[in-house]
């Protein structure tokens, strides 16, 4: 059996080892794109705040590795594919065959319709080739414009204030992470980081970037005085790397390639998973989840399946948490809630505490937390079992602050 690899990220790293298990005599071809051993962007932020080195990025750090697994690591492209003869083409017009083939291909930055974004000293933040060029210009006491307040922008956000840079973030919404936290959670943090000290301009646009007399760059903003930046970084939306199954028979959803619950295409024997795979959600849709955990569930599942194994893809939880200068933040599933559904609230603006319960029925199905820490894991917990709360429920809305002593209460081993 011969499979191919196309993305040598977490979810194609992991899909390899996997395949190597279940299949000790296979062939295996894992073909990545960029120039470096397999790596996890996740750990960029940490080489920028200088937390680690290049090295500490690396997926496997035992020299040979791939070679002693019998996994042919492949530096080149996926350029085209063709379902029907059973092969991939390469960038450079190579042809290789598969019996069963995986899409790991992961997602890219967008950058926003904006003049002057493809000047010298404007970078995404996505590579390690993208980590050092911020980091040359990322400066103590430089200017630094951060275009996007998501969650990848807030996580971007945490490490140039580790290198001590004089920041300004643009974000177009009316928050920060708009798409994780309301409007009550998201200003929090706003306020947080302005305390800290970054200039936050929220429902703010840039209209255009511009070079400046002094050598640097000139941000244009739709409202208030332009800001000069030594850098800025794009962080404003991603997208699945799929244009190469562009007029194939692939069928794509939400931007991404269509999966089954045991992560296969709507093609036999071509598989996805991870940033570029829409698959189950925990709540029962389907959705792109552009995490790691995801990545990594997704490549295990999909290779026990593309051996011939029976394993089924549960449905992810979409999680978030953010450190943002010491504050934490988290968003949990369906946070904003359903029709119907109760809402449980508790505020305390001074302190930067807040937590956010959504409830369908009596299961708790989403929250939000900023400024507390202790109860991430409990709170996953509660969601992710679909535990019937029973009078918990009524306790949980008069004190939302109780998650604990509901998990501890209702846990198995309480019973
Ligand atoms: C700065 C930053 C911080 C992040 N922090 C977190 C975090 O805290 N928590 C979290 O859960 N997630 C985080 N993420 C997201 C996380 O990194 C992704 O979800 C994860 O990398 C997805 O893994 P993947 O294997 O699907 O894709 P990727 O890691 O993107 O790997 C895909 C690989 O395929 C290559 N490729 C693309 N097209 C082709 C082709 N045609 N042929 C061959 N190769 C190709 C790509 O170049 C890439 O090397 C962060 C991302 C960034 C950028």
């Amino acid at each position: 059996m011969k499979y191919v690899i196309a993305g040598a990220g977490p979810a194609g790293v992991i899909a390899a080892e996997t395949l190597r298990k279940a299949d000790p005599k296979g062939t295996i071809v894992l073909i990545g794109d960029e120039p470096e051993a397999p790596y996890s962007r996740m750990a960029i932020p940490y080489v920028l705040s200088g937390g680690i080195g290049e090295d500490g990025t690396r997926l496997r750090k035992t020299p040979g590795h791939f070679k002693n697994l019998s996994i042919h690591v492949l530096r080149d492209r996926v350029a085209k594919v063709l379902p029907k003869k059973r092969q991939v083409i390469l960038a450079g017009g190579a042809k290789t065959p598969f019996d069963r083939l995986l899409i790991a291909t992961g997602s890219r930055p967008v950058k926003p319709p904006v003049p002057g974004l493809n000047l010298t000293g404007v970078h995404h933040c996505w590579t390690l080739a993208d980590a050092r060029n911020i980091a040359e210009l990322a400066q103590p006491g430089a200017d630094v414009v951060l275009m996007g307040a998501g969650f990848i922008g807030c996580i971007i956000l945490e490490s140039l204030l580790a290198r001590g840079v004089n920041l300004t973030v643009i974000e177009m919404e009316d928050r920060m992470v708009p798409r994780m936290m309301n409007e009550t959670a998201g200003n929090m943090l706003k306020s947080w980081c302005q305390k800290k000290g970054v200039a936050v301009k929220t429902k703010t646009r840039v209209t255009g970037v511009k070079k400046s007399n002094a050598g640097g760059l000139t941000v244009h903003l739709n409202k208030g005085r332009p800001v000069n930046a030594a850098l800025i970084v794009v962080a404003t939306g991603v997208k699945s790397n799929t244009g190469f199954l562009k007029g194939g028979s692939v069928r794509m959803q939400d931007g991404g390639v269509a999966v089954d619950d045991h992560l296969q295409s709507s093609i036999d024997g071509i598989y996805a998973a991870g940033d570029v795979a829409c698959g189950p959600d925990f709540s029962g849709g389907w959705a792109v989840h552009a995490i790691q955990p995801t990545a990594a569930e997704h490549g295990r599942i999909a290779a026990i399946n593309m051996a011939g194994g029976d394993a089924r893809y549960q449905g992810s939880l979409i999680m978030n948490v953010l450190d943002t200068a010491g504050l934490i933040s988290a968003s949990f599933g369906n946070w904003p809630g359903v029709n119907g559904g109760d809402i449980a609230e508790t505020v305390d603006k001074g302190h930067f505490r807040y937590t956010r319960l959504a409830f369908e029925d009596d299961r708790l199905i989403g929250a939000l937390t900023l400024g507390l820490t202790e109860h991430v894991g409990v709170i996953r917990g509660l969601i992710q079992s679909r535990i019937s709360l029973g009078p918990w429920k009524k306790k949980l809305i008069a004190n939302p602050s109780s998650v604990m002593e509901a998990y501890v209460a209702l846990s198995p081993a309480a019973a």
